[in-house]
């Protein structure tokens, strides 16, 4: 192999190659000189180390593989890396493929926030400074009930906040069955830690009573915490203090009473049988001071992170340093505030989010018929069929409940399940899938009707 490095062709050379091409006159120069350096020290690195799998065995040869290589190279660095994908799973809120969607509303005024200079610290009636946080304060406070709200950029930013700047080097009580760790990277005990905050573990992990809080308290405690358990269902021989008792601990106690909601349903998500998850107005109704919660969780908006409560307090966290750090973009408001308006005056039901976990099983079954019926029309290559399964709200929310759905269960006659799955995943509008018993899993609750078009034809190209 060593002699074929004789036959590397000289980086001008190559060049001059590429600058005959439009893709390559158009890429700003000193980056092709790298990518074509690049690409000749790696063959030649390959050669010498006897690596060398490719085919070309004089000049030319290297000249075609190190082009074609580079102009790969060229189109991949300009290509988008976050991409939208069809979410054919029925998980929600998927973590992984960016949580909610977003309603139509939202997408509107982001882009007309977007396209033009805006108030977002601008206040137009007296022609002076304003302030982005009372862009959507007010609308927060009428969904919950509270005297005040602010915004930040996530909740685990926003309990962050509130710990820094009403804890710090105090001690704040929280329940051992409370404290949680969501998707590996957010631990109460860790954010704590950061914060300044000092732990106080009370209780045990399946049972905490009223007395363990009250004996927690003393003069360096600055509050009571209150995890939701979002992510997971303690069950068996259980006990924990409710709102209502903590509220009074606390208040008789003269410390704050907060609680991480972490979901933060303004839709009240039981009055369609799912789940049991508390509304954000019912939580500051029974007594919390101040109530923390996701912004593209059950709310269905942007990532954002929702503080509500006691004016006296919010006013703390506003004038706090890291509330210029954690504070969100105009992009965040200008969706936040057409999803709350959903919410306050309409029904909630043309969020995404509440669109898809409120579907009903029936009419996803529908949906499935329609799509086996055009599918088969279109080519006989697949087995399909449609199966009663299980949806999940995703995002870490309600992890017990099981929305009934039915899937469109797709085998393939001679070749593994799992090359469609690739193909379907690798195809120009991705499309994620389940496989689950040597079957393709679609569940139509979390693909619109457009997509489903998309889906169609992708797996009719994609027959043998
Ligand atoms: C999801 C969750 C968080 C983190 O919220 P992000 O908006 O993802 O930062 C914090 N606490 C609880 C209880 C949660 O469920």
């Amino acid at each position: 192999m060593l002699k074929l490095l004789r036959e590397i062709p000289p980086i001008h050379q190559i060049q001059e190659a590429l600058l005959k091409e439009e893709r390559g006159r158009e890429f700003p120069h000193d980056l092709l000189k790298q990518l074509i350096q690049e690409e000749v020290n790696d063959l030649r690195e390959a050669l010498i180390k006897e690596r060398y799998t490719g085919k070309a065995r004089d000049r030319h040869g290297f000249q075609s593989e190190i082009i074609a290589s580079i102009k790969e190279k060229m189109a991949s660095l300009n290509a988008n890396h976050l991409i939208p994908v069809i979410n054919a799973t029925g998980v929600v809120l998927h973590t992984n493929l960016g949580r909610a969607r977003l309603s139509d509303a939202a997408l509107d005024h982001m882009m007309e926030v977007a396209k033009s200079y805006s108030t977002l610290e601008y206040n137009l009636a007296e022609g002076i400074r304003g302030s982005r946080h009372t862009i959507v304060e007010e609308a927060i406070c009428k969904a919950t009930g509270a005297e005040a709200a602010m915004v930040v950029n996530n909740n685990a930013a926003a309990v962050f906040l509130i710990l820094s700047a009403l804890a710090k080097e105090k001690e704040v009580v929280v329940s051992r069955g409370e404290l949680v760790e969501i998707g590996g990277s957010f631990r109460v005990s860790s954010i704590m830690e950061e914060s300044g905050a000092r732990l106080k573990e009370v209780g045990t992990t399946n049972k905490t009573h009223p007395a363990d809080y009250e004996q927690a308290v003393n003069d360096e405690t600055a509050m009571l915490m209150k995890v939701h358990r979002s992510n997971f269902a303690i069950v068996g021989f259980t006990s924990e203090v409710d709102r209502e008792q903590l509220a009074s601990i606390a208040k008789k106690q003269q410390v704050i009473f907060y609680e991480d909601l972490g979901s933060g349903a303004l839709y009240d998500y039981r009055k369609d049988g799912i789940g049991e998850e508390p509304t954000v107005q019912e939580t500051l109704a029974a007594g919390a001071d101040l109530v923390s919660f996701s912004g593209d969780k059950l709310l269905g908006g942007p990532q954002a992170g929702m503080v509500a409560g006691k004016k006296e307090l919010i006013d703390r966290l506003k004038r706090h340093q890291l509330a210029r750090v954690l504070r969100v973009d105009k992009f965040t408001l200008a969706a936040l505030e057409a999803t709350l308006g959903e919410h306050l005056y309409k029904d909630g039901t043309n969020i995404p989010t509440i669109r898809d976990i409120t579907a009903k099983a029936e009419e996803i079954r529908k949906r499935a018929s329609q799509f086996k019926e055009q599918l088969e029309k279109k080519c006989s290559y697949y087995k399909v069929e449609v199966e009663a399964s299980v949806s999940q709200v995703g995002g870490g929310t309600m992890p017990a409940v099981e929305l009934p759905t039915y899937v469109v269960a797709i085998r393939t006659n001679d070749y593994p399940v799992n090359e469609l799955e690739e193909k379907l995943r690798r195809s120009e509008q991705p499309i994620i899938t389940r496989i689950k018993d040597d079957k393709i899993l679609i569940d139509l609750r979390t693909v619109t009707t457009d997509e489903e078009a998309v889906i169609l034809s992708e797996l009719v190209n994609s027959d043998h």
